[in-house]
């Protein structure tokens, strides 16, 4: 019978067997030969006696054979215990070589996981990496993922649409698009969609009602940490639904999701969180709520104090914060040491905050290294140990600076930083809406009014009024998802009124004539009995990725560019001959 590398058990023993696969792991013991034949599917291993033996020996890693055999049980010393076909072997008795292959530049081999290669050439031999188990797990993870998406959504009346890649050059992130020439119509582009926003919205126009895709888009940012310059997005749109309904649909996905992905359960409906008190009590936008540590804002105890680095900054304006790390256990033999706090500092300062410092509690009382600033503390203490709540070995850190922006943000990154590493969670997974803000941010660079999600997003019917007077005022009909401190998506009820859209548009400074050649296309839909409209991006990668208990989105992706948004296996992107841009686009010198 024919199987796959990882499906014999004891129950075949005896049988004769045909296996196809590749020759992972090569061992010779003179009189036996043993290779372990894998596929997809998993190992199995292969045992060589006799003139097949000789035959075998000519066989290389990862050449790609057809045996037959018959199936044995293994010695009790030699049960391989982590691998399920580890009870057995095949004898083998006939080998057919399909194919050879050059020498892998790395190992394949999961028991030497720890020696994994390094990413590039990883990157590089992407294809090679993938016959990894561990590479393989997250491919396969995705693809589960994906199908328990598609089938939630039609069985709620979703249709899958495909809207186009190549699409009018808009503005719709904040981030740089892609663009593509054409041949056909010299001097003219097409871009690549930063997300179906604009085209999903045409689709609700068009009375489609419910769309649903899982959606490649592009976006030209720096290919920082854990950002690829394309991603796949699960993306919605439905007409006549409110904010309630999305999010309890979306709740629903992911019930579906852990239920039947990862069997785990899932408690909805997920916590909701102004935005203004995300950022004031966990100096985040997104914040990791399985660890309750927040910012305490102690500016009135740091003035009431004799330290005078905090007492300056509280007296010239700026704002003095604490957050008490509850678990920290401070101590030599503890994760939070004084090495541990020393590095933090300069981990601050890597995010612009240079007032920090670092307390502890020991026998009910803060102490310091050096003392001397716990007694200056000493006028505030019992104030302090009040607000805080510290418990016996808690760590405490205290920022402070002028900008209380740069502040929440420098400590929001901290706090996530120092629970982490002390690792003491509430919960697995902590999913959160974050609502109720601005329609509009302060671009601190160009000092302009920017969306603070995308430029469709609906003003709250209460706050509309401000919008010429205190753009600022106005609030949004925005909703962000966030799964362990980290954002999913966003989503929210859009604009479906073609004269409000062009205001937001000249709010946002733009003039009549980029309104008309960049948004016409959707202003004009509009105009045509747009109905009440909202949806929803969601990061899929970041999705499969934290079910996996993972960060980092590259390896959920099957061919990922790196960080410096190469794609190693082709080696993308590259130039181009200067004759065939002439030629076919008319693009002449190109600096580089
Ligand atoms: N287009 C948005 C994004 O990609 C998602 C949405 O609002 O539906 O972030």
């Amino acid at each position: 019978m024919e199987l796959s590398c990882g499906e014999i058990r004891e129950a075949h023993i005896g049988k004769e067997v045909t296996l196809h696969g590749w020759c992972r792991y090569i061992r010779d013991h003179g009189g036996k030969l043993f290779i372990d034949i894998a596929d997809k599917h998993g190992a199995t291993q292969l045992v060589f006696e006799g003139d097949v033996k000789s035959e075998a020996e000519k066989l290389g890693k990862e050449y790609v054979i057809e045996i037959t055999g018959k199936v044995n049980k293994r010695n009790e010393e030699t049960v391989d215990t982590k691998n399920p076909t580890g009870k057995t072997e095949v004898l083998v008795s006939t080998i057919k070589l399909l194919n050879k292959s050059k020498l892998p530049p790395f190992e394949l081999i999961e028991e030497k996981e720890k020696f994994l290669a390094n990413e590039e050439i990883r990157l590089q031999y992407r294809y090679l990496d993938l016959r990894r188990p561990q590479a393989l797990k997250h491919i396969v993870l995705k693809d589960k993922i994906s199908k328990i998406v598609r089938e939630y959504f039609w069985d709620n009346e979703f249709m899958e649409l495909e809207t186009p890649i190549m699409i009018k050059d808009t503005y719709e992130t904040g981030a740089r698009t892609f663009l593509v020439p054409s041949r056909f119509n010299r001097g003219k582009f097409y871009s690549l969609p930063q997300s179906p926003q604009f085209y999903k919205q045409i689709c609700m126009v068009s009375g489609l009602e419910k769309y649903f895709q899982i959606a490649k888009c592009f976006r030209d940012e720096d290919p920082r940490e854990d950002r690829q310059p394309e991603f796949t997005q699960i993306d919605l749109e439905m007409a006549f639904k409110d904010e309630k309904y999305i999010q309890a649909l979306i709740e629903g996905m992911f019930k579906k999701i852990f239920k039947e992905a990862v069997g785990k359960s899932l408690k909805t409906p997920f916590k909701h969180l102004p935005f203004a008190e995300a950022m004031n009590k966990y100096g985040s936008d997104k914040p990791d709520l399985r660890y309750d540590n927040f910012l305490v804002d102690i500016t009135d105890e740091a003035v009431k104090s004799n330290y005078n680095i905090l007492k300056r900054v509280a007296e010239n304006g700026g704002r003095v914060k604490a957050i008490a790390f509850a678990g920290s256990k401070y101590g030599k033999e503890s994760k939070i040491n004084e090495a541990y706090m020393l590095k933090t500092i300069e981990l601050a300062k890597s995010f612009g905050l240079r007032g920090l410092t670092w307390l502890y509690v020991k026998g009910g009382e803060i102490r310091s290294e050096p003392q001397s600033i716990a007694d200056s503390l000493r006028p505030s203490e019992k104030a302090l140990l009040k607000k805080l709540s510290p418990k016996e070995g808690d760590v405490i850190i205290i920022g402070s600076d002028l900008s209380e922006r740069l502040l929440l943000d420098a400590l929001g990154k901290l706090r996530k930083v120092i629970s982490d590493h002390i690792g003491i969670y509430g919960s697995e997974f902590s999913f959160l809406w974050v609502d109720e803000m601005p329609l509009f941010e302060m671009d601190e660079v160009t000092k302009k009014l920017k969306p603070a999600h995308n430029p469709v997003t609906a003003p709250t019917p209460e706050t509309e009024k401000f919008l010429e007077s205190e753009p600022q005022k106005v609030m949004s009909r925005q909703y962000d998802l966030v799964l362990n401190g980290y954002e999913l998506g966003s989503g929210s009820i859009r604009i479906i009124d073609p004269e409000f859209q062009k205001k937001i548009l000249r709010i946002l400074g733009m003039s009549d004539k980029t309104i008309e050649n960049s948004f016409g296309f959707l202003i004009e839909a509009l105009s045509y009995g747009a109905p009440p409209h909202g949806g929803i991006g969601l990061g899929l990668d970041r999705i499969v990725a934290l079910l996996s208990g993972e960060n980092n989105i590259r390896d959920f992706i099957l061919f990922p560019k790196n960080k410096r948004g190469e794609l190693l296996l082709d080696g993308s992107p590259d130039q181009i001959d200067p004759k065939r841009l002439k030629d076919d686009f008319g693009i002449g010198h190109i600096e580089v």
